[in-house]
């Protein structure tokens, strides 16, 4: 296994159109692999093929351990996923990409999917996500489509750079600015 470079915005095979996957083979799976420790690595909770300059449709998904969400905890991987089934129900939340470092920005998305797909093997997939997980598979999907968060976002007002402030006792954190003070700052 190896932690691949992670593409940022800007770097073409973001934006392309990602290839279905017709072989499941080593190659296939080193490269699940890869993109397993490379998220794990940044650490994300989501990376999909294209960010390491792979365009194929493969995602990885795994959320921290949360005893209150049976979905956490659990490494997902997804070969050719499509969303099936989707919530007419929205809901607005902060996201983030490891190829657009340090921005954040509120996005609509179905509140439940469900996605089927195909494991490393081939074999048929379903799942059905909602909340963080919902949220993060369609994230993921978008980006088999050269679909950035940025591209959902309704406007400047929604997006948010972070950057490292010191609190009183000089602990270092991460606060959200609005983008506008960030770029003039
Ligand atoms: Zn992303």
């Amino acid at each position: 296994m190896a932690v691949r470079e992670i593409r940022t915005i800007g770097d073409p095979v973001l934006r392309q159109e990602a290839r279905k996957v017709k072989k499941f083979d080593k190659r296939l799976h080193q490269l699940i692999d890869d993109m397993v420790e490379t998220m794990r690595q940044a650490p994300g909770v989501g990376l999909a093929a294209p960010q390491i300059g792979v365009s194929e449709r493969v995602i990885v998904v795994e959320l921290p351990e949360d005893e209150e969400d049976p979905q956490s905890g659990k490494l997902y991987e997804f070969v050719n996923p499509e969303i099936v089934r989707a919530s007419d129900t929205e809901v607005e939340g902060e996201e983030g990409c490891l190829s657009i470092p340090d921005i954040v920005g509120d996005v609509w998305r179905a509140e439940w999917v469900v996605v089927t797909g195909q494991d490393r093997y081939g074999k048929p997939q379903r799942l059905e996500a909602r909340d963080w997980l919902a949220r993060v598979f369609q994230h993921e999907i978008d980006h088999l489509n050269g679909v950035l968060f940025i591209d959902r976002v309704e406007g400047p007002a929604k997006l948010r750079r972070l950057v490292k402030v010191k609190d009183k006792d000089g602990q270092e954190r991460w606060k959200a600015v609005p983008l506008q003070a960030a770029v003039s700052a």
